[in-house]
């Protein structure tokens, strides 16, 4: 049995409690999140650095942190680009240089010739050989052993504390901790036999590992103890996902019953049949729906398998039960999509569909509002402008949230929120379906959407021409504007993206402006249109309309075309400084053209010199098209921060436990969260210990 009552007296005492921890100083540590003793305990190394031995100096390696010992044979100060103190080094093996920009007289002094020095540093290359470039050091007199026994712990930091300092409060809680006082709550029998230690002896060991201990597997995170503590905190991020999911499942929402004649209608208008895998999933969701909860559904599809579709018969369900559906999508572009898409679809059926933007002219909104509020319109198209106050919904049984691949935890919480509080029906909640743009890798759709039940279609619709991709560097520019030049001139249509670095969007506007400029210049009879993100909704939409018409040859843009547009004569696509995107956002832009039956070509035009990694990243997308090798390659290349979107934010930031890393751990994880020997305490007590900074993720 776990001990409750000790674990919530380490966890209850404030860091207050310590020596030399006033009011003042306990602010400070609250911005790292750390309030009790239990949190300092928690908080755990980033690193080591190992003041435990002497390394000889003719050892040393660039790039080395260490300890090393001699006689100071010159101090001299040296005029060159920048002054500086230069001292020499030298000990049995060797000699090296020690540097100091910033020195006192007095320090300079203190490094009298024959003195015995003892520093730490990191070892760089330099102009003679290795430096130590501002070592810390001591002066040693005769053979004074090293004291340090264990590897010291580099923690991570806030303004207002130093190193030194976070070592002396956790060796502090260390001192005193005794067994009774740190819960054990995983029974030892489900952690895995290679990990079954003890949790206070994995706390203990990882704030100050032996000198001995293996330092290349802990560097690398794959000590056995750390592995211990990776698994309980992944563990621990997946029952606080769990445990959403079962909140909802707590709520009600209407059941929404099959209206085969409605469907049957719209499946029979449609030129092509369903692909089996969107059989599969509609099937899927027809059976979330029927339910008198809510669905919690993500659907996954790689770019162009057709999910508007399966939105679309999902919708029916919900209008066909005489509910209202809305459907949420990030640009208003892609709303205006849409908008197009499900009228040109559902209209027919004597479906009214809405529209609600952000830009929407004050009498045509308040004409939109009108008809939502009534239940008149029973699909309502939006961007975010769709949850703001004032919009009242009516019978609202289905919510859509298209392309959002950065739809983290806390945006899902937050629209369950308003979904709830505006205008379900009575108590319910509304159903919830979740698109993504691309695919999400395995292990972080496992972690990062565990709340989720998960629906993929797997399959493309039949007849779709790969798309061939290359990588030309700009030297070539010309070149590949002739190759613009003569697709155009067999009638065919093209894309010429522009990225910039920078998010801002009037920059990026900037740069489409004068490559639009110069290519309606250089390409003769071409006929070039433009369309960035500072366009107005209704120039935007003219430009648009105009190039899905056929009226417009080249379409320079920058990514705001990213996601929805759908023009299958288009079929080449040129994407300038491909590499400053990532590889979700590359293959999600491609997927743009080979949408008809045309053999269709994307032309990555790289910027020189090309790093290691955007080389790697140009070269996973000329070789995949499939999304999914794509995402895996992504995350290989990026890190799970990046590619949820979540690295500002914090929200899946992990103390030790790396995702990409421990991916092979999160079987285990999953089949300890599913054993009935974990109760609701000891869930409760394990996303308290790991989470407890996230609060509303925690309490969720
Ligand atoms: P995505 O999954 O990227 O959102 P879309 O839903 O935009 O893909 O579909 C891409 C294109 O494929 C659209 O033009 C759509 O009409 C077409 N499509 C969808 N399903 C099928 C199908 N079963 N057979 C043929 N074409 C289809
Ligand atoms: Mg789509």
């Amino acid at each position: 049995m776990p001990s409750d009552r000790a674990l919530t007296s380490l966890a209850e005492q404030p860091v207050t409690a310590l020596k030399g921890v006033g009011d003042r100083f306990a602010q400070v540590l609250e911005k790292l999140h750390i309030r009790s003793l239990q949190d300092l305990l928690f908080h755990l190394p980033l690193r080591y650095q190992d003041r435990t031995r002497v390394i000889p100096i003719a050892d040393l390696n660039a790039g080395q942190e260490a300890v090393i010992e001699g006689e100071v044979a010159t101090a001299d100060i040296v005029f060159g680009r920048r002054r500086s103190l230069v001292v020499r080094l030298q000990d049995n093996s060797g000699i090296i240089t020690l540097r100091f920009f910033h020195f006192s007289a007095a320090q300079k002094s203190r490094f009298a010739r024959g003195v015995r020095l003892r520093c730490y540093g990191e070892a760089r290359h330099g102009n003679a050989g290795l430096e130590l470039c501002h070592p810390e050091t001591e002066i040693v007199h005769g053979a004074a052993a090293v004291t340090e026994r264990a590897l010291t712990p580099v923690y991570p930091l806030t303004e207002g504390v130093s190193q030194r300092r976070m070592r002396g409060l956790v060796q502090q809680v260390l001192a005193q901790l005794q067994d009774r006082q740190i819960a054990e709550l995983l029974p030892p029998e489900l952690l895995p036999k290679a990990l079954r230690y003890p949790l206070r002896d994995a706390l203990v060991y990882l704030h100050s590992p032996p000198a001995d201990t293996q330092q290349a597997q802990l560097a690398a995170g794959l000590h056995p103890l750390q592995q211990r503590l990776a698994l309980e905190e992944l563990l621990a991020h997946h029952l606080s996902l769990l445990e959403l999911r079962r909140n909802s499942a707590r709520a009600t929402a209407p059941p929404l019953i099959v209206n085969t004649a409605l469907e049957r209608d719209f499946l029979a208008r449609l030129p092509f049949s369903l692909t089996a895998a969107q059989q599969r999933v509609c099937q899927e969701i027809a059976t979330d729906l029927a339910r008198d909860y809510p669905m919690m559904r993500l659907l996954q599809g790689d770019v162009g398998a057709g999910k508007t579709l399966v939105a679309a018969m999902a919708a029916l369900r919900g209008i066909g039960a005489g509910a209202q559906v809305a459907i949420m999508a990030p640009t208003e572009i892609l709303a205006e999509q849409h908008r197009l898409n499900f009228s040109a679809w559902l209209e027919p059926l004597g479906i009214v569909v809405a529209q609600l933007t952000g830009s929407l002219k004050a009498t045509r909104r308040r004409k939109q509002l009108a008809q939502v509020a009534s239940g008149e319109a029973q699909l309502v198209v939006g961007t975010h402008a769709l949850f703001q106050a004032e919009v009242a919904f009516h019978n609202l049984a289905l919510v859509i949230i298209d392309e959002q691949h950065r739809f983290g935890v806390r945006q899902r919480l937050e629209l369950r929120e308003k979904g709830a509080a505006s205008g379900a029906i009575g108590r319910h909640q509304p159903h919830q379906l979740i698109m993504t743009a691309t695919p999400i890798p395995r292990t972080l759709a496992m972690s990062a959407f565990a709340d989720l039940d998960c629906s993929i279609i797997d399959e493309l619709p039949p007849g779709r021409q790969p798309i061939q991709t290359v990588a030309i560097s700009n030297d070539r520019r010309d070149q590949v504007m002739e190759r613009v030049h003569t697709a155009i001139a067999e009638g065919r249509q093209a894309y010429w993206v522009c990225t910039l670095i920078e998010e801002s969007e009037s920059l990026q506007a900037q740069a489409a402006e004068s490559t639009s400029l110069e290519l309606t210049e250089v390409l003769d009879g071409v006929r070039v249109a433009l369309v960035h993100g500072r366009l107005k909704p209704e120039q935007k939409e003219q430009v648009m309309s105009a190039f899905t018409a056929g009226e417009v040859d080249l379409l320079v843009a920058t990514t705001v075309i990213e996601v929805g547009v759908d023009v299958p004569n288009a079929s080449l696509m040129i994407i300038e400084n491909p590499e400053r995107l990532g590889l979700a956002q590359l293959h999600q832009l491609r997927g743009r053209v080979g949408r008809g039956s045309i053999a269709s070509h994307c032309v990555l035009l790289y910027g020189k010199p090309l790093s290691n990694n955007g080389r790697a990243r140009l070269q996973a997308l000329r070789q995949h098209s499939d999304g999914f090798a794509i995402a895996e390659e992504d995350l290989r290349l990026r890190g799970p921060g990046e590619i949820l979107g979540t690295r500002q934010t914090g929200e899946i930031q992990h103390r030790i436990a790396d995702l990409q890393r421990d991916a092979g751990l999160l079987p285990q994880v999953q089949r300890i969260a599913a054993s009935p020997a974990l109760n609701q305490e000891i869930r409760r007590l394990l996303i308290r210990r790991w989470l407890q900074n996230k609060p509303r993720f925690a309490e969720a």
